[in-house]
């Protein structure tokens, strides 16, 4: 039975891989500060055997309650991850990517344990090429709104690299794109939970410009076996995990306002000035874990709407 430290655990992605960590009989322990994650995420899993959860910053030393267990993987989910976060907690993201991620890469250092890294294809920047392949070195501003984000993680896999040639460490990366789900904070300015928040409402959806912009999408669902395949497999990385299924954010907006059967319209409102330097267009390549591991998404964006609205229903105020 693998023992997984799971820093981040507390928040939307890393909720949905501590419950898939517990269903196939492994042993997790979360580790999170809570500054964007949300006790409720695990409230459910509170009183299983092989769940533990640790309240702590990893920016500061890792308390005795962390170090004393004994791990075979050490994964670092834990950053501020939304647009709203660049904007009011720049220097957390900054300090977690960068005296965060080593903490625990230390901590899988001392315990052999296997590191694997929670990166984004922010680290793609503005692309240039369309769809972006691992091998795209990216087209960053290091100084945008941003950057915090962009170059926090840029550093992160930098530094999981220096550990990994340095150390021996084995590790992997993965480049998330954009996730959308059940858990997700519905006002963290992510434009999926924006849109159905409006609609659910019965507020205007805001398109930034024109809404031409096009985004890929992958379930939380999706995401979540990509992550657990590549965690598990054999390659280093950097691997891309995303939903390569390309929509406009007019084409989003008119299905959200379809399937929540809302009366709210679609407004067009000029980008905000902290949105400056968002991509126009992002679509992952996934041919190399298509082929490594067997991995594709299958909930389409109809279905994972579906979900994630009904969950917004039950489980949110709205
Ligand atoms: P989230 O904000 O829900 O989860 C991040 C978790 O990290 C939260 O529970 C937060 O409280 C915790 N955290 C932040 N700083 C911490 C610190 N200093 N010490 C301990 N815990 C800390 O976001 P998410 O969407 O679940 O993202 C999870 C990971 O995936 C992040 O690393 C993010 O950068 C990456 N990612 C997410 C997406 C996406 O579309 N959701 C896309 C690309 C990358």
């Amino acid at each position: 039975m693998a023992h997984h430290l799971l820093a981040g655990g507390g928040g939307f992605i890393g909720s949905h891989m501590a419950d898939a960590f517990l269903a196939r009989g492994d042993q997790v322990t979360v580790v999170d500060n809570f500054a964007t994650g949300r006790p409720a995420n695990v409230a459910h899993l509170r009183d299983h055997p092989g769940f533990a959860l640790v309240e702590h910053d990893v920016t500061t030393p890792l308390p005795e309650s962390v170090t004393s267990g004994r791990y075979d993987t050490v994964l670092d989910l834990a950053s501020p991850a939304s647009p709203v976060d660049f904007a009011t907690m720049p220097l957390e993201i900054l300090a977690v990517g960068s005296t965060g991620t080593r903490n625990l890469l230390d901590l899988a250092v001392a315990q052999g344990a296997r590191f694997f890294l929670a990166s984004t294809s922010e680290v793609y920047g503005d692309p240039l090429v369309h769809p972006q392949p691992e091998s795209y070195l990216g087209n960053v501003s290091c100084i945008g709104p941003r950057s915090c984000y962009d170059e926090a993680k840029r550093f992160s896999e930098a530094l999981t690299m220096a550990y990994h040639r340095w150390h021996g460490l084995e590790v992997r990366i993965v480049r998330i794109f954009n996730t959308y789900g059940e858990r997700i904070r519905p006002d963290d300015g992510r434009v999926v939970n924006t849109f159905v928040l409006q609609a659910l409402r019965g507020e205007p959806i805001t398109l930034h410009g024109d809404g031409a912009q096009t985004r890929s999408f992958c379930h939380v669902s999706d995401e979540v076996r990509g992550l657990i395949a590549v965690l598990d497999g054999p390659i280093t990385g950097p691997v891309n995990v995303g939903n390569p299924g390309e929509f406009t954010m007019r084409e989003l907006a008119e299905v959200v306002i379809e399937l929540t059967g809302s009366s709210s319209e679609i407004v067009t409102v000029p980008l905000p000035a902290e949105r400056e330097g968002d991509p126009l267009q992002r679509q992952p390549d996934i041919r190399l874990i298509a082929t490594t591991h067997g991995w594709e998404p299958t909930v389409g964006l109809r279905e994972g709407l579906t979900r994630m609205i009904d969950h917004f229903r039950h489980h949110e105020q709205i």
